[in-house]
């Protein structure tokens, strides 16, 4: 980071990999500025904070941020509890935000809109990599500024832009019309949002853990409310994705979710459809129809998009970026989780060499690295903002020498996983035909969820 070594470090987003990456430039010596467009931080978890994490409290904490916490005072939750997303907010992200050192660096209700390097556009080369960037950022008192930094480390996540419900990645013809018919991705069906589902028939989009997690609580609401209809479209010719690895999921939370749909299933309290890749929706009066692409057609009240994410890459369009073409994630990734072969956070501990990009000093870190993989793990998104603090203080060493401390049990001597739950190096992936793991190693690094192959194992 010679460009402009006393300028801070903008850091986009106020998430939980935001937040860390701010504990460990702090740490660094580094000038972290953080740029959160939510009114507070962990602002796209308040959409969920309903939803219980399927990963216990001791791998969602950043050493980092706890090393700051503890020197407040603050006492760790319980570290095999599960939180539900609320407990991370208020319990982990607030404290933290709240600290007089982030606290002081973080600005809310700031919406990043472009990010490119001071005084030139993308095509202009000479002297880049000594430019200190420009971050366009539009304020909550109406005002748009620009501010000039050494660095920006993007932990925007992906929250803001769900993936259409249209099966060519498309939106299907007519759901732009019929967006008041489509709730958000995560609603509360039996808390906040529960006057739009009892009582309708819901037609849960998805074979993801959102649409696990929803169709769950719809099945609960439908216990109170028997009128509530429970409808649940795939495009796969199977739920298998969903249904996961049962009691042989690294991460037993996730595993006991998968089972619980599948009884729901198997007990006709849930309508799945499987092969059913929408093509449009019809709004009527008061519901929609939601045609298949081989014209069967299902009639729903509300539509629940539980259809992923992907990344805002328009923010990011002055700068010179390397991209997998196929996940979105940065090109030596994208092999290593792409959901076609992956279907869990078996991913090798990674940082800033890895996550590096053309342009010199520009990292993108947390759920928005991983693109349209939709495996991210915060365990991960820590590591990788370890690394890149490091790197950006010019620590080449410590930036290289990428770990992730995992338990002694459990997570990384399963020996549920055959090939593809087996981490590649990034050549390896990358040059098999399938793009899978030729090789097996002997030992798991991640959260294995029992399925090997991804999507093409599961043709879901
Ligand atoms: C329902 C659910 C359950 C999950 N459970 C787990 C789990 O159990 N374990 C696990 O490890 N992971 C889990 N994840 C995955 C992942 O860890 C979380 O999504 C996590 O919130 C990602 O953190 P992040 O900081 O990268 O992004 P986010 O939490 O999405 O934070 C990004 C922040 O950036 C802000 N922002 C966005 N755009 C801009 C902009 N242009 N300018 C300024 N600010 C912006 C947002 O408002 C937000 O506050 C789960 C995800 C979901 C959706």
């Amino acid at each position: 980071m010679d460009a402009a070594k006393n300028l801070p470090v903008a850091v986009i987003g106020a998430g939980p990999v935001g937040l860390a990456a701010a504990a460990h430039l702090l740490e660094r010596g580094l000038e972290p500025l953080i740029f959160e467009a939510g009114t507070t931080a962990g602002a796209a978890i308040e959409h969920w904070r309903h939803i219980r994490l399927f990963s216990p409290w001791r791998f969602n904490t950043d050493p980092a941020a706890v090393r700051l916490l503890e020197a407040a005072g603050w006492e760790a939750p319980r570290p095999t509890a599960l939180p539900y997303g609320g407990e991370l907010i208020d319990n982990y992200l607030a404290p933290l935000a709240a600290l007089p050192q982030i606290q002081s660096r973080l600005q809310t209700g700031a919406r990043v809109t472009a990010v490119t390097r001071q005084g030139m556009d993308k095509t202009h080369i000479r002297n880049r990599d000594t430019t200190p960037f420009t971050v366009r950022v539009e304020h909550a008192d109406g005002e748009t500024r620009d501010h000039t930094v050494a660095a920006v480390i993007d932990a925007s996540g992906t929250w803001s832009t769900r993936n259409p419900l249209g099966t060519s990645g498309l939106r299907a013809i007519g759901e732009e019309a019929a967006q008041d018919r489509i709730s958000a991705p995560l609603p509360d069906v039996t808390g906040r949002d529960r006057a739009a589902f009892a009582g309708r028939r819901v037609l849960v989009v998805g074979a993801g853990h959102s649409a696990a997690n929803t169709l769950i609580n719809l099945a609960d609401l439908a216990r109170e409310e028997p009128d509530t209809r429970i409808l649940w479209a795939v495009r796969g010719d199977s739920a298998a994705k969903v249904y996961g690895g049962g009691d042989l999921d690294g991460l037993p939370a996730r595993g006991q979710l998968g089972g619980r749909v599948r009884r729901l299933v198997e007990a006709g309290k849930i309508e799945l459809h499987t092969g059913f890749g929408i093509s449009s929706i019809k709004s009527l009066d008061s519901s929609v129809t939601v045609g298949a692409v081989d014209g069967r057609t299902i009639e729903a009240d509300v539509v629940v998009p539980c259809t992923g994410f992907r990344p805002d890459l328009d923010i990011l369009r002055e700068l010179r970026l390397n991209l997998d073409p196929a996940v979105e994630a940065p090109t030596e990734l994208g092999p290593l989780i792409d959901p076609e072969f992956h279907s869990c956070g078996t991913v090798p501990p990674h940082g800033a060499k890895l996550l590096a990009h053309p342009d010199k000093d520009f990292y993108i870190v947390g759920m928005k690295s991983y693109g349209r993989a939709p495996t991210f793990l915060l365990a991960t998104g820590y590591e990788q903002v370890r690394s890149v603090a490091a790197a950006l203080a010019g620590d080449q060493e410590s930036a290289d020498t990428v770990h992730l401390e995992l338990p002694e049990t459990g997570v990384c001597s399963t020996d549920a996983g055959t090939s593809c739950d087996v981490p590649a190096p990034a050549s390896r992936a990358a040059d098999t035909e399938s793009g899978c793991c030729a090789a097996p190693e002997p030992v798991l690094v991640g959260f294995p969820t029992g399925l090997a192959h991804g999507r093409s194992g599961t043709n879901n």
